[in-house]
């Protein structure tokens, strides 16, 4: 077992899976990143792009929702690990809308949409409400902050090894949610940060809930975060735009990365 703190990139594209000539190096899978921590194998969301992980063999599995939004949950029917008799997988999310963890999941993922509750898989599965208070699974550390997107998203701090990543995905920017972002990923080695609209754009989004990648290099500059990464591309933007974005950093920082599915990041 590897003691290694590592990201797996398995899904970068916020709000709908896409598929195509035009979404080929960013990739069209929505929101999955996989954690690989010593014994710990945490997946932060469940887009699409979970069907392309491969749990490794004796890794205890977590699964932490930022919220229930489509595009973060998608993915859960075709988890492989759900289908694995001797199989643990904890799932944690946070109540929202009225409904724990299991109510909201339940509700899109039960007859007639779906055969099968995530419960009835052959996994051993179990559900957490979000702890209100910082936790642990196993040796990584949990910190958890509330924020800015309609019906509310978690933002995860996870701590392995004494180092950290900062996943702020579903994130709108207001003065008052990017002082308490850059805060709580003071000092990160990296931030994954929601940079759906170009700045051009946000205007006529206002209110979505999502940010754009100008500001995400201002919120990891003030929180000197060791590297930013930025997710959740609109589902409309080609590999084209998303490389024209991507330019437009070159020369000012090498901090940048607009996450590409298959991305593996060392921590
Ligand atoms: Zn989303
Ligand atoms: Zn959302």
């Amino acid at each position: 077992m590897s003691n290694e703190f590592e990201l797996n990139v398995l899904g970068t594209r916020g709000s709908m899976p896409v598929n195509g000539k035009n979404f080929l190096t960013y990739g069209g899978a929505t929101s999955c990143y996989r954690i690989l921590a010593g014994n710990e194998e945490i997946y932060l969301d469940a887009g699409n792009g979970i069907l392309d992980a491969r749990p490794e063999p004796n890794t205890r599995i977590t699964i932490l929702l930022t919220h229930m939004h489509l595009d973060h949950i998608i993915g859960m029917p075709f988890f492989v690990a759900l289908g694995q008799a001797n199989r643990r997988v904890d799932i944690y999310a946070k109540e929202r809308a009225g409904l724990n963890v299991t109510e909201a999941l339940d509700r899109l993922i039960s007859p007639p949409f779906w055969p099968l509750k995530v419960g009835q898989y052959p996994a051993d599965v179990a559900f957490h409400e979000l702890p209100a208070e910082n936790f642990s699974i196993g040796a990584v550390a949990v910190d958890v902050m509330e924020g800015s997107h309609p019906l509310g998203s978690t933002i995860y701090k996870l701590t392995y090894r004494g180092k950290s990543l900062v996943y702020a995905t579903d994130f709108e920017h207001t003065p008052e949610s990017c002082a308490a972002l850059a805060g709580f990923a003071k000092d990160c080695d990296l931030l994954l940060y929601d940079a759906q609209y170009t700045a051009a754009e946000y205007d006529k989004y206002r209110g979505f809930g999502h940010s754009t990648p100008q500001i995400g290099f201002e919120v990891g500059t003030k929180a000197n975060a060791g590297k930013i990464l930025f997710v959740h591309h609109d589902p409309r933007r080609t590999d084209e735009e998303l490389s024209a974005m991507e330019r437009e950093f070159a020369g000012r920082t090498d901090k940048i990365m607009f996450a590409k599915t298959g991305d593996k990041i060392l921590l």
